[in-house]
């Protein structure tokens, strides 16, 4: 149970490093180690996160355990779908200290941890409720040659106790986004946030215990991924399954150790996300798009476009364009309205993308925007800023076209004709999310249903439907998520068979 004593996550006195506690079976206590967490914007420390070793893991997947074990295993579908409606008035009700910590945490404008992060994480609980109690399974009449009769049908069971991994790009909206079904669906959870975001996942902690939710359903470990937190829940013996959202490399390594106990997982993983524009497309609508989709949040969003294939006699019109929206995108403090771009997560990840800024030009790129590090003043030189980026003089045999980034940049590179298009958005690893930019609407479905990627978006970008699939082919994922694609992962189906 809550307690004013236990209870850390209020947001801080300004300048006050705050402790961010783990969450387990409904108490804030303490980890074995600590780690401070950086303000991106300036490279303050603005909070003292409680690692979790693998006592902590241990306690937090055994209170889950007995939580999924109490009544909470009972409860009815309608009961559960009016807890996260509860749960998404609840969000609601505490928006601003939610995206005070997101805002803290990350550096994102304000303007976008409320009108995305935040609000999205409201709907997810709301969606799921509605799927949870309108979704139903197979039944089916069966006659058999000899006359007998049955009736067959199919109920969903709960996993049990479910590992949620999430990264540090959108950490609370992709919190959400598996623990709204996970809970719809009856499990009880053990949440790893990551290091580099702690806070929003320990307010929520707070907020779900208000709205009602019973200690131990949620449990929040906080800690870093090899031999910390991270590996020690997935390596857990007592978890039924896990669900992930970061790097390929990370699904890979915890794939690893959930094969031994053949643990279902489902991952939404990295990208190299292509846009195709045509040369008949509504060019300004494409820039904007396109200007949207390579630096929303920085780059940092999973389903950002890092590459741009553009019919040749468009292309000096179109790259002209972006470079000259992504000079004029304002960088600056979260809370300055007039912010439309953050920092990047971390120097660490400053690091790495600029890794790519040099790799590109030894490639033989030309900078056509940005390529570096900007000087802000105002004290923000301590953060981890870049310059949103934009390259020419590349192709699909460059390292910098074919690595993910996951930084504010893209390669624009022309093609000659459809087919051509649909190769070289095609011709990579990943298959996540791809764009086709066209005023020829046969065309638009046309080249949307062949791009290999588990979103195909038409003159727009991350438009969502919360029911409809959500993943990634190749590398970038294993399973689907949205409306009943959620639950058939968070559920077992019984089929039933009753002769008649
Ligand atoms: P990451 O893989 O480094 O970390 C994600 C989470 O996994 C963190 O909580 C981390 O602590 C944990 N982790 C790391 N190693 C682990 C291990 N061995 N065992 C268990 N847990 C471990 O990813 P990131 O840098 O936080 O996020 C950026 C990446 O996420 C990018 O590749 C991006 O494309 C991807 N992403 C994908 C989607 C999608 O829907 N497909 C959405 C957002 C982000």
């Amino acid at each position: 149970a809550l307690t004013s004593q236990t209870t850390t996550t209020a947001p801080p006195a300004s300048g006050t490093p705050r402790d961010i506690r783990n969450f387990i079976g409904g108490d804030f206590v303490d980890g074995v180690a600590g780690f401070d967490k950086i303000d991106p914007v300036d490279g303050a420390v603005i909070g003292r996160v409680h690692e979790a070793g693998r006592h902590e893991v241990d306690r937090a997947v055994a209170a889950a355990r007995a939580a999924f074990d109490g009544p909470w295993g009972r409860m009815s579908v309608g009961d559960r779908a009016t807890l996260l409606r509860r749960i998404a008035d609840a969000i609601e009700r505490r928006f601003d200290d939610l995206v005070a910590a997101e805002v803290g945490d990350t550096g994102k404008p304000e303007t976008l941890a409320r009108d995305l992060d935040v609000a999205r994480a409201a709907m997810n609980f709301r969606s799921f409720a509605d799927t949870v109690a309108s979704t139903g399974l197979d039944s089916f009449l069966t006659e058999l040659a000899d006359g007998r009769r049955a009736l067959n049908y199919a109920i969903r069971k709960p996993l049990g106790v479910v590992a949620i991994i999430v990264p540090w790009n959108l950490p609370l909206l992709l919190l959400t986004w598996k623990l709204a079904p996970a809970l719809a669906s009856g499990n009880t959870v053990v949440i790893k946030p990551s290091e580099e975001t702690p806070s929003s996942a320990t307010l929520l902690a707070e907020i779900l215990s208000e709205a009602g939710v019973p200690d131990g359903v949620v449990n929040v470990v906080h800690g870093f991924g090899e031999d910390s937190a991270g590996a020690f829940l997935t390596g857990h013996p007592g978890i039924d399954g896990v669900t992930f959202t970061g790097e390929t490399s990370t699904g890979s390594a915890i794939m690893r150790a959930v094969a031994p106990r053949v643990r279902p997982v489902s991952f939404e993983l990295g990208g190299k996300n292509a846009a195709v524009v045509f040369a008949d497309a509504d060019l300004d609508a494409a820039i904007a798009g396109l200007a949207r989709s390579t630096y929303l949040n920085t780059g940092q969003v999973c389903l950002c476009t890092e590459r741009i294939y553009v019919e040749r006699p468009i292309f000096d019109e179109m790259a002209a364009g972006l470079a000259e929206q992504a000079r004029r995108l304002r960088l600056g403090r979260p809370e300055n309205p007039a912010t439309t771009t953050g920092p990047l997560i971390s120097q660490a990840h400053r690091a790495k993308v600029l890794s790519y800024f040099d790799l590109a030009r030894e490639e033989g790129a030309t900078v056509l925007a940005g390529g570096g590090v900007p000087t802000l003043g105002d004290g923000l030189d301590g953060g981890s800023w870049i310059e949103p980026t934009l390259w020419s003089g590349l192709d699909n045999s460059n390292r910098a076209v074919r690595e993910e980034v996951f930084g504010p940049v893209a390669a624009i590179i022309p093609f000659d004709t459809e087919a051509e298009a649909i190769a070289l958005a095609n011709d990579t690893d990943y298959g996540l999310a791809a764009v086709t930019w066209t005023s020829d609407l046969t065309r638009g479905h046309r080249v949307a249903q062949r791009m290999r990627t588990g979103m195909s978006w038409v003159n727009t970008w991350y438009l969502r439907d919360l029911r409809s699939p959500f993943g990634g082919m190749g590398l970038s994922g294993i399973g689907r998520e949205g409306g009943h694609h959620s639950l058939e992962f968070y559920t077992e189906p019984t089929n039933v068979c009753v002769q008649l």
